[in-house]
C-alpha cells in the first residue's frame, strides 16, 4: 500500500486534497506570489483557479488586482 499523502484544504472552497494536486501560493506584501519555500503559504485547488468569480473573489480578500492574479495563476496551473 502507497504511504497516504499529505492533504490541504483550498482557502477558496475549503474542499482537502491531496498536496500535490494543490497550487501553493503565498502573500508577499500585498502581492499573492508562487510560494518560494518562505512565509505562510495557502492552496488553491484545481477547480478554483479556473472559476474566474472565486478568483475575483479571492482578490477581493486578498486586495490584489484580479486580472494580476488571473495573470500569475496562468503560469503556474
Ligand atoms: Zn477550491
Amino acid at each position: 500500500m502507497k504511504k497516504s499523502q499529505p492533504i490541504r484544504m483550498c482557502i477558496s472552497c475549503r474542499s482537502r486534497h491531496p498536496q500535490k494536486s494543490l497550487i501553493r501560493l503565498k502573500q508577499d506584501g500585498k502581492e499573492i506570489v508562487a510560494f518560494d519555500g518562505t512565509g505562510r503559504s495557502f492552496y488553491l485547488c484545481q477547480v478554483c483557479v479556473r472559476d474566474e468569480k472565486k478568483l475575483k473573489g479571492l482578490a477581493k480578500r486578498f486586495k490584489q488586482d484580479a486580472e494580476q492574479l488571473a495573470r500569475l495563476l496562468g503560469t503556474l496551473v
